[in-house]
């Protein structure tokens, strides 16, 4: 999967605090060893990021990992599945 078609940056949610969701630009990361890059399709709120809501998360912690996305690149070692073959369907993450 050609990682040199991805953008340069990508939109990411930010907590300023106060329960406010901003959404900012920040570069896009290139995934590492046995890594997946997703471009998140649909994304939750978990019950252990409600301190960040409320209390804001700094400028590098990217919220939101209860997410689905499409596999968009990914790094070396790592191992892709045929998502249509039995039991690959769903990846957890
Ligand atoms: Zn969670």
């Amino acid at each position: 999967m050609p990682n040199s078609v991805l953008p340069v940056t990508m939109r990411a949610p930010h907590f300023t605090g106060g329960g406010v969701i901003k959404l900012i630009d920040k570069p896009n990361p290139q995934p590492g060893a046995g890594q997946l890059l997703l471009q998140v399709k649909a994304n939750a709120l978990c019950g252990s990021e409600r301190g960040q809501f409320y209390n804001g998360n700094g400028a590098k912690v990217t919220p939101g990992h209860e997410a689905v996305g499409i596999v968009v690149a990914a790094g070396p070692q790592s191992v892709m599945i045929d998502p249509n073959s039995a039991g690959n369907s769903h990846v957890s993450l």
